[in-house]
């Protein structure tokens, strides 16, 4: 799992409870309903849109580049 890993590693550097995206606390809250959080509820929900939308620029077709 790349987020516990990434949960670990914020561990390590001593950054456990820091967001990695803007470097405000996590809500503790948030922190034991999910304990390898390693974002901000609004970071999180800002990389989760950015997933779709990659996804959807990688769901487009290929053939229009390899043709030229
Ligand atoms: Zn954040």
């Amino acid at each position: 799992m790349r987020f516990i890993q990434e949960a670990l590693k914020a561990i390590d550097r001593g950054q456990y409870g820091e967001c990695v995206g803007c470097g405000e606390d996590i809500n503790e809250k948030r922190l034991e309903a999910v304990p390898w959080a390693t974002m901000c509820v609004r970071c999180q929900e800002e990389t989760e849109a950015e997933h779709i939308s990659s996804r959807m620029v990688l769901a487009r077709p290929e053939a229009e580049e390899t043709e030229s």
